[in-house]
C-alpha cells in the first residue's frame, strides 16, 4: 500500500489499525470511532474552510447541533433564531427542555428584540442566518456583540450560507455549525455534520470528547464523498447564486406571486446587512404565492424540473411547501414555497415558474 501516491484519495473502511512493535500508533489512527483517516482529511478540510481552529464531524447536520447543546449544563439558557431548521427546534422543545436547557427564541434579525433577549445571562446564542425557511438575515457582528454582553457564545448554523458565502469565524462566532448533508456534500447522497470551532475551550473540549465517546461520526464513505465535493463548493455556489438571484428578480414582478425572499434583492428587510456579512445571496429562496396554503401548493404540483422534495444543496431543484412539513403551530406562512435553486440553466428554471404560475 505504501509504493504509490494516489492522486483521488483512497477509502480507509478498516475499524481498527495496528500498533507499531513499540505499542505506539505511528499515525495517530487507533479505531475508526476515535479517528479516520477519510474523517480527519474532511475535518481538515472544514477547519481550512471555515478558517477555524480545529473541526469535528458527524453522522448528520442534527447530530452536530445535538453534539452542540450536550455540551452545556442542566440549567443554562440557550438563545435560538426562530427562524432556525425546525428540526433544531423540535430537538430542543422535545429532548433538551426535559433535559433542563431553557430554551428562549427570538427574532435574531430584529437588533432591538435580540439586543433585549440578551439583557439576561446566556450560555448560548444559537443563530441560522440566512434562516431557513423565512430566509431572515441576522447581523453576525452584532449579534456577537449582544452576546458577550450576556456572557453567551455564539454558534451560527452556516449551512445555507456555505463557508464560500459568509465567513462567521471571522465576524466573531465561536463556532460555525454545518448539515453537510447540504451544499457540502452537494449530491444528495451524504448525509453528514460538522462543527468548526474558532478556538480551543473546554466547550470544544467537550465537544470533542462527545464526539468520539458517543459515536455520532459519519462512515468513511460519507467522509470521502464530501471531501470529495469539496472543491467544486464555490464553482457551484457561486453559479447558483446568480441564477437564484435572477430567479428572484424575475419571480418578483409576476402577478401570482406576493412576496420573494432572497437576501440580495433590494426588497430584502435585511438588504444591507446580507450585502456587508455575504458575497452572494445563496441558492434558497422563499416565495409567498398569493392566496394561501391550497394556491402554494397547486403550483408546486405544476413544477416540472423543481422537485417536490426536502432538503437542497444538491444539482437538482427543489421545491417545498414548509407550512406541511412544520405543522399548524410553525410559524411559517401558509403560502410559502421554499425554492432551491440547483445547477440547471436560469432559463429553463424560468420557463418551469411561468407555467407553474400560469
Ligand atoms: N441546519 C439546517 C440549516 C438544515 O436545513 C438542516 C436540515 O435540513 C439541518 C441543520 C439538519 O441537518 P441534517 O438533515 O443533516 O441532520
Amino acid at each position: 500500500m505504501e509504493h504509490f501516491q494516489p492522486i483521488a484519495e483512497p477509502i480507509v473502511l478498516s475499524t481498527t489499525f495496528e500498533r507499531a512493535p513499540d505499542g505506539s500508533y505511528p499515525e495517530g489512527f487507533e479505531y475508526s470511532r476515535d479517528d479516520n483517516p477519510n474523517r480527519r482529511r474532511f475535518e481538515r478540510s472544514l477547519t481550512m474552510l471555515e478558517r477555524g481552529f480545529d473541526a469535528a464531524a458527524f453522522a448528520s447536520g442534527s447530530a452536530a447541533s445535538m453534539t452542540l447543546f450536550q455540551a452545556l449544563n442542566p440549567g443554562d439558557r440557550v438563545v435560538v433564531s426562530d427562524d432556525c431548521y425546525f428540526g433544531v427546534r423540535q430537538m430542543l422543545d422535545r429532548i433538551f427542555s426535559r433535559w433542563g436547557l431553557r430554551i428562549d427564541y427570538v427574532d435574531s434579525a430584529d437588533a432591538g428584540t435580540l439586543r433585549t433577549a440578551l439583557r439576561e445571562p446566556a450560555a448560548l446564542l444559537f443563530i441560522e442566518t440566512p434562516g431557513n425557511p423565512r430566509i431572515s438575515v441576522t447581523d453576525i457582528r452584532q449579534a456577537v456583540e449582544f452576546a458577550r454582553s450576556a456572557g453567551a457564545l455564539v454558534a451560527c448554523d452556516n449551512t445555507v450560507a456555505t463557508p464560500c458565502l459568509q465567513q462567521p469565524i471571522e465576524l466573531g462566532c465561536d463556532f460555525a455549525v454545518h448539515s453537510t448533508t447540504k451544499y457540502l456534500s452537494g449530491g444528495d447522497d451524504a448525509m453528514g455534520g460538522a462543527i468548526v470551532a474558532a478556538a480551543d475551550s473546554p466547550v470544544w473540549q467537550r465537544i470533542r470528547f462527545a464526539q468520539k465517546q458517543c459515536g455520532c461520526i459519519p462512515s468513511p464513505f460519507a467522509s470521502w464523498l464530501t471531501s470529495r465535493s469539496l472543491p467544486t463548493l464555490e464553482l457551484r455556489i457561486t453559479r447558483q447564486s446568480e441564477t437564484a438571484l435572477r430567479l428572484a428578480r424575475t419571480l418578483q414582478s409576476h402577478p401570482r406571486i406576493e412576496s420573494v425572499l432572497y437576501p440580495f434583492i433590494d426588497t430584502h428587510p435585511s438588504y444591507e446587512t446580507a450585502k456587508n456579512q455575504m458575497r452572494a445571496g445563496g441558492a434558497l429562496l422563499s416565495v409567498q404565492v398569493k392566496g394561501g396554503t391550497d394556491e402554494a401548493i397547486a403550483v408546486s404540483r405544476k413544477l416540472k424540473i423543481f422537485k417536490r422534495a426536502t432538503s437542497f444543496g444538491g444539482p437538482a431543484s427543489l421545491v417545498e411547501h414548509r407550512k406541511s412539513v412544520e405543522g399548524p403551530a410553525s410559524k411559517t406562512p401558509d403560502n410559502l414555497l421554499r425554492v432551491y435553486v440547483g445547477l440547471e440553466p436560469f432559463e429553463a428554471l424560468a420557463r418551469d415558474f411561468d407555467q407553474g404560475l400560469g
